[in-house]
């Protein structure tokens, strides 16, 4: 036995070492998770399970997971070498995940967000009709609470086990984000990871308001080779990598893993203080049917509206006046008095918020004017 074959069978055997697909370093796995799975020796990104990323997003404690039990039922009955059935139990024994995808809401150094994350490891992260159902549910629930969203897109493209199934979810991921970002005014963050391809690039990948990718990632629609022979051209070396889209202007950052955490909670923090932002709505249309307990709600106030409109126009009657005793008129003025008081001070109120308000920009203008000339001056 040579040196060579007795190393990897020590790496494949005890299941404490593994070895770097690029440069082909042997690495401790106790310190690589440690590292967030970067190589040491040529700063690689490697393959991070879904539950792993969680945890180094995440404040501790703070995770509440959806849908954790939606699982698909094979509409097809498809079938190649194996049945899709039995492909997908092995999937789930072998991540101990019910799909590819893990969404929720959490806590980011204390910014409550939406989060949802794709697992590479789970049928190569592939998107069927249940990855798409968890991304909307996910997005529809960030509509409503007024949450910022964040997808971490790892995947092979749409599952091709569920056919046409599958590639519906892209329209249906896509017109629940057009409500997310364009009518309710709420901030979509995409963080690419390698690799993200096919059908995740074509739709929710690509519609972030801000896209952010692990560095060297590979990230395309179509493969290479598909591309050259429809071309009959040569693509460069760094073709469908992070860099090379980042220089063609697809992405706005490139952030190492162990800085993501970072680089989001300032881009949040900054979001958060930024005064131009305007309130959006949600379509009347899209709000969830009310159960019985909402409708008496609503009933009830509705009732208390329309008796304090009916004894408004009773004590504006002069009839009514004219039959009142004295001590009634007195009750009333105090009333009226009251009432005058309240829209006064309403008043005041928004005279000084639109007064900070206008504090408020020109501090975030000099800010903005600052930290602009630092970086001219910088470079
Ligand atoms: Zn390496």
């Amino acid at each position: 036995m040579s040196l060579l074959s007795w190393i990897d069978s020590v790496v494949d055997e005890s299941g404490l070492w593994t070895r770097c697909h690029k440069c082909g370093a042997i690495l401790y796995i106790k310190h690589l998770k440690k590292n967030y799975y970067i190589c040491s020796s040529c700063q690689t990104h490697l393959q991070m399970t879904g539950r792993e990323r969680l945890q180094s997003l995440i404040d501790p404690g703070t995770w509440q997971p959806f849908d954790e039990t939606l699982s698909t039922i094979d509409p097809l009955k498809f079938s190649d070498q194996k049945t899709y059935i039995s492909r997908l139990k092995d999937a789930q024994f072998q991540t101990n995940l019910q799909e590819s995808v893990l969404t929720g809401t959490g806590l980011l150094e204390d910014i409550p967000i939406a989060l949802g994350i794709m697992d590479f490891n789970f049928m190569g992260g592939s998107m069927g009709s249940v990855v798409g159902e968890k991304f909307t549910r996910l997005i529809e629930y960030a509509t409503h609470e007024g949450l910022i969203l964040i997808l971490v897109c790892a995947s092979g493209g749409a599952r091709m086990h569920e056919g046409v199934l599958s590639l519906m979810q892209m329209a249906k991921i896509s017109a629940a984000l057009n409500i997310h970002q364009n009518k309710a005014n709420l901030m979509y963050i995409a963080v690419l990871t390698s690799p993200t391809t096919g059908g995740v690039t074509a739709s929710f990948a690509m519609l972030g308001d801000l896209i952010f990718a692990e560095p060297n990632a590979l990230i395309g629609f179509a493969g290479r080779r598909v591309i050259e022979q429809t071309l009959q051209e040569k693509l460069p070396e760094n073709f469908q990598t992070a860099e090379y889209l980042f220089d063609h202007g697809l992405l706005d950052l490139i952030v190492p893993r162990d800085f993501l955490k970072t680089a989001l909670f300032e881009t949040l923090k900054f979001y958060q203080k930024a005064p131009l932002k305007k309130k959006g709505k949600i379509p009347p249309s899209l709000f969830k049917p009310s159960n019985f307990l909402s409708e008496e709600k609503f009933r009830r106030k509705l009732k208390k509206q329309k008796l304090k409109k009916q004894t408004y126009r009773s004590a504006l009657d002069t009839n009514a006046k004219a039959n009142l005793s004295k001590d009634d008129l007195t009750s009333l003025t105090k009333v009226a008095e009251s009432v005058f008081k309240k829209i006064k001070n309403k008043q005041n109120l928004a005279i000084s918020k639109s007064k900070r308000k206008q504090k408020k920009l020109i501090k975030f203008n000099q800010k903005m004017f600052q930290s602009l000339n630092l970086f001219y001056n910088y470079y």
